[in-house]
């Protein structure tokens, strides 16, 4: 018999990225007190959460889950067409709705599902969807189930982008990108990408899994900030995990997408709706994000802290105004041993390697949030400095 055997090709694959030193490690984390995490037994300073408010364990929130749990149970039960959507999540969605500006919302499960949704609701065989080439893993993983062909240009470049688009012109064609990017912290160039789109007639989508709640007034997102509206960008994904301190994730757009979507996104229409107190937490979440600016602005002053600082003391970062703030490393076990050098002086902060970024851009990724204090900022540069000097011996 020849036929391969799929789990020992796996096996395989798993050992070459142990010997490539690429392996990844699950870490176990016992305890959380805002940024103070406790991890396999050690506690240190959180320095990875894309709980970039500081929601995820607010009062507020606790106390709207704990009093839908009284009166909802726990599970929703069944999909959203099926019995499962309850006035939580019809809410929750007008206030999205409202929040971002747009006719309607649509709520997913996860910001993966809703990516996969999306795409694959409104592409088939034969269309194109053209993505930058550091978009979020999901919105690539889409493009796969949608069935269209990935079409991709380099980061952040419009001019490529129009290449692409221009050398198919006579197919359907989606632009989607991240507002902000995951793993850069940098922003999509939207105003220009949906100037692209109007002229090529190909239809933008938005991905602000880390500018919702972060950027804009009223942290309304990546397009608010933008002036961007739904003629402009007609669709907007956003998730419900990262600033808002919650999880699952929503599509905002014109009725006419939201009314489709309900009929043709798979992961939304094959699902059980997520837990009704999860949406009421996420409705608190939400009016907190909204107007609770002195929030947004510790995360801002922390944000020009570290910058400040890491410019003082010679440490090179890359080019973000976001909480995501990665320190260029390059090679894979330099950040690793960076990362070990933090984790042994008490901070987590982890070290990205391939293949979540490109080969040769290995870097510690250094999420900040409105949770740490002035103090933690410091410390974590004096830290950075410190094992920086080490490589240097
Ligand atoms: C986190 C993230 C997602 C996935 O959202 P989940 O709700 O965690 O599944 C999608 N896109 C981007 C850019 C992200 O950073």
């Amino acid at each position: 018999m020849t036929r391969p055997a799929p789990l020992a090709r796996m096996v395989a694959a798993q050992a070459q990225r142990a010997r490539d030193g690429l392996l990844r490690r699950l870490r176990t984390v016992g305890a959380v007190d805002g940024s103070r995490i406790v991890v396999d037994g050690r506690p240190l300073l959180d320095f990875a959460s894309n709980d970039y408010l500081g929601l995820a364990q607010h009062p507020a929130l606790r106390e709207a889950m704990t009093r839908a749990v009284s009166k909802w149970g726990v599970g929703a039960g069944a999909a959203h067409l099926l019995g499962g959507h309850r006035d939580e999540h019809a809410a929750l969605e007008e206030k999205l709705a409202r929040w971002t500006g747009r006719e309607r919302a649509l709520l997913f499960s996860t910001g993966y599902m809703a990516n996969l949704g999306v795409v694959a609701a409104l592409l088939g065989e034969g269309d194109i969807c053209v993505q930058d080439k550091l978009n979020h893993a999901s919105l690539i993983d889409a493009t796969r189930l949608a069935g269209c062909e990935l079409v991709r240009y380099p980061h952040a470049d419009a001019d490529g982008a129009t290449r692409q688009l221009r050398s198919r012109p006579n197919r359907a064609a989606m632009l989607a990108t991240d507002a902000v990017f995951s793993m850069d912290g940098d922003l999509a160039p939207l105003a220009v990408l949906s100037r692209l789109c109007k002229k090529e007639g190909a239809l933008l989508m938005v991905d602000d899994a880390h500018g919702i709640g972060v950027l804009g007034a009223d942290g309304a997102g990546s397009l608010a900030q933008a002036g961007l509206g739904d003629d402009d960008a007609p669709i907007l994904m956003a998730t419900l995990g990262k600033a808002l301190g919650t999880f699952g994730a929503f599509v905002a757009g014109t009725a006419a997408l939201i009314d489709g979507l309900v009929q043709f996104a798979r992961s939304h229409v094959y699902t059980t709706a997520m837990p009704p107190a999860l949406a009421a937490a996420a409705r608190v979440a939400v009016a907190i994000a909204r107007t609770d600016d002195e929030r947004r602005k510790r995360l801002h002053d922390n944000i020009a802290r570290f910058r400040a600082g890491a410019a003082q003391r010679g440490i090179g970062l890359l080019p973000s105004v976001t909480a995501i703030q990665p320190v260029p490393v390059g090679d894979n076990a330099r950040a690793s041993t960076l990362a070990q050098r933090l984790h042994d002086a008490g901070f987590f902060v982890p070290a990205i390697r391939p293949p979540s970024v490109p080969a040769n851009a290995a870097r510690l990724r250094v999420s900040l949030s409105a949770a740490h204090g002035e103090d933690d900022i410091e410390r974590l540069l004096d830290a950075l400095g410190a094992a920086l000097a080490a490589e240097r011996g």
